[in-house]
């Protein structure tokens, strides 16, 4: 009678083993359909500004709907063929009962069995079958998260930066013959300069030119291809990448405010920074002015949900987590974005009050904000087109000067009807 019960067991666990190549390979496009629509969701959201502005709200945001649509596919094909196999498995399993019933019967009437062990094992057959349905739709299930536990591993499995020296004392920056490249294109070719300690140096050229690049690689976001670059004579590869980022402040363009109150946001800088010291940090970056004005003062939530801030605003606070952080070294990408004059002139004292007695690099738009720079590195394609003083790089005549004519023209620029 057992035997009988268990009959049908191994060609239900067959089904089961042998279909695991199919929910492997469906379940890993379920995830990557699943993954996608999340990331579409997400940028549909942060850039809600841009699409109600070329009208393309709801549907007619194409790349969201697509992914939906191939979420939509993946999930009914995972269903569709899994489930079916699932139930063939069941089905085949539960098929022992009926075994179960007709050897009974036979061994009843041969006088083999009597009556009370016959009903004995049907109500046991009953009790037994329940337990093995669920553990073979829970093995399916297991199947598919052993699938999104693999993508946790391969993140786990990733190597964490080498580098284990201290940071040195020095801020001084050399790049010495630095090639570069995100994929296949090199994006920085033969790249040689030297930024001395606590001086100014501002890089510009035309977009794409490779300026964002050089300031990710001097603090490590990716290792040089070939070449060095040294940090007061040290190579930044065997540099701690934690104590190499302690001696840097970088200021970004698009500043991201996390959702807490203003005061955790400049804290960020420094997170066991006083009261007192966040304040001087606003003052020096004018923001406590504006941030004292609010109706709740430091403790005003801002970032997503919270009160907005303007651009100049934010960028204001981000240069007073820097100053919190009062690293050696200086990472500062203008704002492109044009500001009003009164927060040009609040931001541009923020970033002088930030400068001070700190090797600075700057990714300089407006040619006019880096004259006084002490050394203008002028990037074209990757590579060192020239560098100089502001006087000397005009009398040059060469692309600096190409791009500073272009710029003082577009300034005498006016409107007409
Ligand atoms: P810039 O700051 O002068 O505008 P970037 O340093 O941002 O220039 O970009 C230099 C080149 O590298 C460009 O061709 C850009 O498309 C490419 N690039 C920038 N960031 C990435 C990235 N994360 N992955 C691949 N390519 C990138």
């Amino acid at each position: 009678m057992a035997l009988a019960m268990f009959a049908a067991l191994p060609l239900g666990l067959l089904i089961v083993w042998l279909s695991q190549g199919i929910q492997r390979r469906l379940g890993k496009k379920h995830i990557k359909a699943k993954v996608d629509s999340a990331s579409r969701l997400q940028e549909y959201l942060l850039g809600m500004r841009e699409i109600k502005a070329y009208n393309l709200s709801g549907e007619r945001f194409v790349r969201l709907k697509e992914a939906f649509k191939r979420l939509k596919k993946e999930s009914i094909r995972i269903e569709g063929l899994i489930g079916p196999i699932l139930m063939v498995a069941i089905a085949i399993l539960r098929s022992g009962m009926t075994f179960m019933i007709f050897t009974g019967t036979y061994l009843l009437a041969g006088g083999q069995l009597t009556l009370p062990v016959f009903l004995l094992f049907l109500l046991m057959g009953n009790r037994v079958f329940e337990p093995l349905t669920v553990a073979l739709v829970n093995y399916a299930e297991l199947n598919y998260s052993v699938l999104s536990s693999e993508r946790i591993m391969e993140i786990r499995r990733e190597k964490p930066l080498p580098g284990e020296k201290n940071a040195p004392p020095g801020a001084g920056i050399v790049f010495q013959d630095v090639t570069f490249a995100y994929n296949s294109a090199e994006v920085i070719r033969n790249v040689s300069f030297s930024i001395p300690e606590k001086s100014i140096t501002a890089l510009v050229g035309p977009s794409g030119s490779g300026k964002s690049t050089i300031t990710r690689l001097i603090a490590r976001f990716w290792d040089v291809r070939n070449g060095k670059i040294l940090m007061d004579n040290e190579d930044i590869r065997e540099i701690d990448p934690e104590k190499l980022l302690s001696r840097i402040s970088m200021v970004f363009q698009d500043v991201y405010l996390f959702r807490d109150t203003i005061r955790n946001n400049i804290r960020v800088g420094k997170m066991n920074a006083t009261q007192e010291e966040i304040e001087w940090a606003a003052k020096q970056a004018c923001c406590h002015e504006f941030i004292t004005a609010l109706p709740q003062g430091y403790d005003t939530p801002v970032g997503e949900g919270g009160c907005t801030l303007s651009g100049g605003e934010k960028q204001r606070i981000s240069i007073a987590r820097a100053l919190l952080k009062d690293a050696p070294i200086v990472l500062l990408d203008e704002a492109t974005a044009s500001l009003d004059p009164e927060n040009e002139v609040q931001v541009q004292k923020a970033i002088n009050a930030l400068v001070s007695r700190k090797t600075v690099v700057i990714i300089a738009h407006r040619l006019k904000t880096i004259k006084e720079a002490d050394n203008i590195i002028v990037l074209d394609e990757g590579r060192v087109a020239e560098q100089g003083t502001h006087e000397a790089l005009l009398k040059n005549r060469g692309l600096y000067r190409n791009l500073w004519d272009l710029q003082q023209e577009s300034a005498g620029w006016t409107m007409t009807a």
